[in-house]
């Protein structure tokens, strides 16, 4: 469980007082100790309140994000937490957004952020888990501020599933799951939305150097051994 009030680190090792940073550094050695010996759970729990490890994935419409996440929790025992499930969720439970969610699916336009984010931070922080793949968020720059402001946190890494839309197209109209927005008209305005409002998230994060791009063309496979040695390399920061 995380709550952003005790995350401390990087706050205090970049601030100038050496007797912070001393403190800070003792308790990072405690807290990896007490993670050792108290009862690790299946995503690595630390019964500490530790700042979350957070995966931003991105791409188009039917680019793998959903499928390549399922394997990446698998091998590396992150979270996976789609966004869009989670709303297509909201809409099940007939909750009061749930009239408006469905509408801006079928629409192919953005839920408001606050939302969404709620949505985020209500599994991040009833999780036990600190690894998480936030799948299909942020979409618009305007999510991504919304999430760094309410959650106080930014994502470690950012992968991108670079994906020709003929191919979008293709795999989605394919896929047969019985949703509301995957139909040609609705496909046309989401491949808009995506270059409009989500590719300026994806080159904000290319500038940060946070970016990860996979060519998301080939089989479920072939593709996850693209994606598996950026895992493997962060895996100790990930700990
Ligand atoms: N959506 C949204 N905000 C999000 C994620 C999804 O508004 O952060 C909405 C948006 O209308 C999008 C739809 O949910 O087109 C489906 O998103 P999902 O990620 O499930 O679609 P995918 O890209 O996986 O096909
Ligand atoms: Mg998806």
């Amino acid at each position: 469980m995380w709550r952003r009030v005790v995350s401390l680190s990087p706050v205090i090792s970049s601030s100038k007082s050496s007797l912070l940073n001393q403190a800070a550094y003792r308790f990072r050695i405690w807290e990896s100790f007490a993670t050792e010996i108290i009862n690790p759970g299946k995503c690595g729990i630390s019964p500490m309140e530790k700042t979350p490890f957070i995966t931003f994935v991105l791409g188009g419409p039917g680019s793998g994000k959903g499928t390549q996440c399922i394997k990446i929790a698998d091998t590396f025992g992150f979270m996976h937490l789609s966004a869009g499930d989670l709303l297509r969720t909201e809409i099940a439970s007939n909750s009061e957004d749930g009239a408006m969610i469905l509408n801006t699916i079928k629409e192919g336009k953005i839920v408001p952020s606050e939302v969404t984010v709620k949505l985020i931070q209500r599994e991040i922080e009833s999780s036990d888990c600190h690894k998480f793949l936030i799948d299909g968020f942020p979409r618009t720059e305007e999510n991504r501020i919304a999430f760094e402001k309410i959650m106080g946190v930014e994502p470690k890494i950012v992968l991108f599933f670079d994906c020709p839309e003929e191919e979008m197209v293709k795999r989605v109209l394919g896929r047969n799951e019985g949703r509301v927005d995957d139909n040609i008209d609705t496909m046309k305005k989401r491949l808009n939305v995506f270059t409009a409002l989500s590719l300026p998230v994806i080159n904000y994060y290319e500038k940060k150097g946070k970016l990860y791009t996979i060519n998301a063309v080939g089989s479920v496979d072939e593709i996850f051994e693209k994606v598996r040695p950026v895992f493997a390399e962060c895996e100790e920061m990930t700990q």
